[in-house]
């Protein structure tokens, strides 16, 4: 006999998106490495910890998305008893045969998107986020009682056309039609395996029920530049109200969470009006926040473009979460994708304005300036491979990223992947056998300027860690022995040859 009947809807993903991270999201760069290039217990113990389990075996912080949908499902007439934000690692008291369906929210399920040079690179089998994922839906519970296992979150269409034992695939935003989902499934009505979700309204995203992983709060969605290869885009451009916002703020600090991120697709796009950032809107809401006294603020993405057009908001934003007094520093996602104008203009016509196109690298350097400036962290992606890049596109974005190599931050080369349903989704993605010698160049130059950093990164990043003194002086040897095995791969790339 089951020990217990089961939550009829369990809410769960897997260890890699249900982590801690010590405090530093930035660690959960480590789900993209090679299963077999770390040992389980270090992947675990250093980078990856689960999230406290309540008694009951419901997570103590989950990820944003995922309380989102818990919310509306509450919202929409489920009881609690009905709905569980269940610890991956104790679905033994959540999943039973009472259990219908099981959604799991992941953002990068298959490995598709973060860094897959890293699997070619080191060569040494699958990331450990597709690993912990495709163990996760092989969960003896999962196939014991058949709940319908529903994947959502903003990596779920790369289970599209994967033989994984996905019954639906969830797209878009869960709060308009999964609740609605749900009671079909659970009346035995049919459902297609790939859902839509329509898009709410900015004031229709609920408040949470419990805390996020690492403070997240969400400000807004959508984004209005239109980029081809990115999917946030398709999405109308909204924002919450304040008080929502602050709401969920309180619902992390009464949960524990110390620390605030305030995520949306470009910080300086809240209450955006006559095509620019509505400063004041933006400093009501930074300040509503520091209210409430969290120790630390910060923004995921920003824009460079919405950055350079209004510098002064910037330090007014510096100044108003206390950088220098209350935290050492701020830190921010923020696009280069290249340094190539002409790339520029291909896929990206509106990531410069309201400035042009063809002053990007200037406009990119003049925020790093100012990014060092305001004591900022900038974390950029570039997107390599892009359809139509040439040797010299790429040895644009080389020259770009040599010049920023004094500034402290990380930056990320991706493969060009493409993302079902954005203006490039057609297209082939990028992959080892395509690059050229100048992409490996990048690359090495990349990797070079991420190890320059790290140690730095590790020592301002401790004021967000919740890790003690051991896994700190860990992470400090790991970074050492990053310098040595990486080098040899680095110093490859830097000749432009691939690196094994
Ligand atoms: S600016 Fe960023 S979020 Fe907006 S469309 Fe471009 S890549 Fe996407």
């Amino acid at each position: 006999m089951p020990k217990i009947k089961g939550k009829r809807i369990v809410l769960t993903s897997d260890v890699t998106m249900m982590s801690s991270y010590h405090g530093g999201v930035m660690l959960g760069f480590a789900a993209i490495m090679p299963r077999r290039a770390l040992p389980d217990f270090v992947f675990h113990k250093f980078f990856c910890p689960p999230v406290p389990a309540a008694p009951d075996g419901s997570a103590e912080t989950a990820p944003c998305g995922m309380r989102k949908v818990e919310a509306a499902l509450l919202e929409a007439g489920f009881s609690r008893d009905e709905v569980m934000v269940a610890h991956p690692q104790h679905l033994d008291q959540a999943i039973g045969p009472d259990t219908r369906i099981v959604g799991i929210t992941h953002d990068d399920p298959m490995g598709k998107i973060a860094v897959r040079e890293i699997e070619d690179i080191i060569g040494r089998g699958p990331p450990f986020n597709r690993s912990k994922f495709l163990e996760l839906l092989t969960h003896p519970l999962i196939r014991q009682f058949r709940p319908k296992v529903v994947l959502g979150g903003n990596g779920a269409w790369e289970a599209m056309g994967e033989d994984v034992g996905v019954d639906h695939i969830y797209l878009g935003e869960g709060e308009s039609d999964f609740p609605d989902i749900c009671s079909k499934i659970i009346s035995g009505e049919d459902v297609p395996p790939v859902i839509r979700g329509r898009t709410v309204a900015g004031d229709a995203i609920p408040v949470n029920r419990g805390g996020t992983i690492g403070g997240i709060v969400e400000i807004g969605r959508g984004c209005w530049r239109g980029c081809a290869f990115c999917s946030p885009t398709n999405r109308a451009m909204r924002h919450r109200p304040i008080e929502n916002i602050v709401k969920d703020v309180q619902v992390n600090l009464d949960n524990g969470e110390r620390d605030i991120i305030l995520h949306c697709e470009d910080f300086f796009s809240y209450g955006y009006s006559n095509a620019k950032p509505n400063e004041k809107s933006i400093k009501k809401l930074v300040s509503a926040v520091k209210e409430l006294q969290p120790k630390t603020i910060d923004v995921s993405h920003l824009s460079l473009a919405s950055v350079h057009q209004n510098p002064r908001l910037l330090h007014s934003v510096s100044q108003i979460v206390g950088i220098g007094s209350s935290q050492n520093h701020m830190s921010a996602w923020i696009g280069i994708e290249t340094g190539s104008c002409r790339i520029l203009k291909m896929h990206m016509p509106n990531k410069a304005r309201p400035a042009e196109t063809d002053n990007w690298p200037e406009i990119v350097r003049d925020c790093y300036r100012l990014f060092a400036d305001e004591s900022w962290l900038p974390v950029a992606s570039l997107v390599l491979g892009l359809p139509g890049e040439e040797a010299e596109d790429v040895v644009k974005t080389t020259e770009l990223v040599d010049s920023l190599m004094d500034y402290t931050g990380l930056m990320l080369p991706l493969f060009f992947t493409t993302i079902a349903d954005t203006k490039l989704g057609g297209r082939k993605g990028f992959s080892r056998e395509d690059a050229l010698p100048e992409h490996w160049q990048l690359v090495g130059l990349c990797l070079e300027y991420n190890l320059r950093h790290l140690k730095k990164l590790h020592r301002l990043y401790r004021e967000r860690m919740t890790a003690g003194t051991g896994v700190h002086t860990a992470l400090k040897g790991i970074n050492l022995m990053a310098d040595l095995v990486l080098n040899k791969y680095m110093k490859r790339m830097k000749r432009g040859e691939p690196p094994n």
